[in-house]
């Protein structure tokens, strides 16, 4: 069966915990983040 992909609208904190408990959980298929930066991904804050 074909692994499911979530796609994550927001590349923010919110995003990025959303992405860390889909791992979390188990999940191993295709997680795309989007984001509306222009700029590259950095490490803003830490929860
Ligand atoms: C200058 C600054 C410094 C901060 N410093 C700290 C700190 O040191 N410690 C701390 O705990 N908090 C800090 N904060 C607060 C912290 O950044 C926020 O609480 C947190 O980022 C909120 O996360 P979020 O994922 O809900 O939203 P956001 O981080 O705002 O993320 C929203 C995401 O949605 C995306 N998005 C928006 N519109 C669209 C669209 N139309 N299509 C696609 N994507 C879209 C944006 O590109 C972004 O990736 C700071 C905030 C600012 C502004």
């Amino acid at each position: 069966m074909v692994s499911p992909t979530f796609v994550i609208i927001g590349a923010g904190l919110a995003g990025a915990k959303a992405a860390e408990a889909l791992r979390g959980t188990g999940f191993d298929g295709r997680i795309v983040l989007l984001g509306d930066e222009h700029h590259p991904s950095g490490s803003r804050s830490r929860a």
